[in-house]
């Protein structure tokens, strides 16, 4: 059995008092906090091996380049990628999706007349959900505008389940590329992306999945869901900011042009001509974060010493209790109440705005998310101005859920 103590001791954040009351962080979607060991190999990278990377033939220089590359290893375990080649170390789950949409922006036939053309290809380009983060819609989306093209969404219903049958038929309409979240982030809809993969590549359509907030709860086996991208967010698993990756098929990745230029990325440079570098470093342009990017295979690590299924069975007791209190609350609505849903409940309560309730329970040392969660286009569905988040990871524990629970009640009751 998972032992949340032990664990805890691990997270020294998260024993201190904020307005004289212990803290509950329940804003984990957001990002979790970082356990020792991923703190101090970041500190033990730049107390021993700091160095710039695959350049120099110095002792530190590739000593640091070794401990980098194996983190990538690790990174492409972690997830079973076939190649470690197949994975991008990027800043997080934007980057890598502004990545993805600039490169493939390059593989559609330019504009007659050059930029600010006439496109003469009025395919849609791109099919996302109705459930997206803006970090996997507004980079979709802008560069379907530069090339006057269709962005297609596949609606959701009242659940925040997706429509797979209009899924299916939007597909008919031929996008070039298929992007969808694994795990909504406001709703908590686990998406049926296994299937929807297959469905896409009946029609040789590629697919990515945004990972941000699944990679923290499940084990991913990208060649199991055979998705032609994943991206993620090392942040949101335990690991410091400023890291984060892009897992591609090495076919599609040696198909799609880089996406910055510079130093690392090349083969030959003259002022005539460059030649591109071979993966990953085509796609790695610049100085990396290595530090931030040993402290996510630090973390990875402290994932696999845990016994993933016991972390499952734990967050789902205590998202179930979380629902379960909640109800009793009069006015609640819950957004998001799909059978397959994972890691996080949101909701709001009739006559109290949500910005109001956190701030309230915020004074009572809990810790939530309100607002849009960066998904305005989930508001305007569901006709909300925001929601309240609650969200959890492996070292909640259900005292915390129920100090939360209080917490709402309470505040509720002051703000009606
Ligand atoms: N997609 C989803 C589903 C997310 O939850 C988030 C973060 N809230 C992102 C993308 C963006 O992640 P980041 O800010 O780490 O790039």
């Amino acid at each position: 059995m998972l032992n949340i103590n032990e664990i805890r001791k691990q997270f020294p954040v998260l024993d201190q008092q904020v307005y004289g009351k212990p803290l509950v962080y329940l804003d984990n979607a957001a990002t979790t906090q970082k356990p020792l060991c991923v703190i101090e190999r970041e500190r033990d990278y730049y107390l021993h091996e700091n160095c710039n990377i695959h350049r120099g033939v110095h002792y530190l220089s590739q000593k640091a380049t070794e401990a980098y590359e194996h983190a990538r290893q690790t990174v492409a375990d972690f997830i079973h990628a076939k190649e470690a080649k197949e994975i991008i170390f990027t800043r997080g789950t934007t980057e890598s999706l502004n990545l993805l949409a600039t490169s493939f922006e390059h593989l559609l036939p330019p504009l007659r007349g050059g930029q600010g053309g006439v496109n003469t290809d009025s395919q849609p380009i791109v099919l996302v959900t109705a459930m997206e983060h803006h970090s996997n819609l507004v980079p979709w989306q802008q560069m379907v505008q530069r090339h006057q093209g269709k962005l297609l969404v596949v609606p959701m219903d009242d659940h925040g389940v997706l429509d797979l049958e209009q899924y299916e038929k939007l597909l008919k309409e031929g996008p070039k590329v298929v992007s969808i979240a694994h795990i909504s982030n406001v709703l908590g809809t686990i998406n049926p992306v296994k299937e929807m993969v297959k469905m896409a590549h009946q029609y040789d359509i590629p697919v990515v999945i945004d990972g941000a907030q699944s990679i923290a709860h499940y084990s991913i086996d990208v060649q199991d869901l055979d998705c032609d991208f994943f991206v993620f967010s090392g942040h949101k698993m335990y690991a410091p900011m400023g890291i984060g990756g892009l897992y591609g098929k090495a076919e599609w990745l040696e198909k799609l042009p880089p996406y910055q230029f510079g130093g690392e990325m090349v083969d030959t440079v003259s002022f005539e001509k460059t030649t591109f570098n071979v993966l990953p470093y085509k796609f790695e342009a610049g100085t990396p974060n290595v530090g931030a990017a040993l402290g996510l295979e630090t973390a990875i690590q402290f994932m696999q010493s845990l016994d993933r299924k016991e972390v499952e069975e734990h967050e789902n007791q205590l998202l179930q209790s979380a629902i379960e209190q909640l109800s009793e609350i009069d006015g609640i609505r819950f957004i998001g109440e799909a059978e397959q849903r994972s890691g996080l409940v949101s909701f709001i309560i009739k006559g109290v705005h949500p910005y109001d309730l956190g701030t309230l329970i915020d004074k009572m040392g809990v810790a939530v998310r309100t607002g849009h969660h960066c998904a305005e286009p989930v508001m305007t569905r569901f006709g909300i101005p925001g929601t309240v988040r609650a969200s959890f990871a492996l070292y909640n524990t259900l005292e915390e859920v129920e100090i939360f629970v209080k917490a709402v009640k309470k505040a509720a009751m002051m703000l009606r």
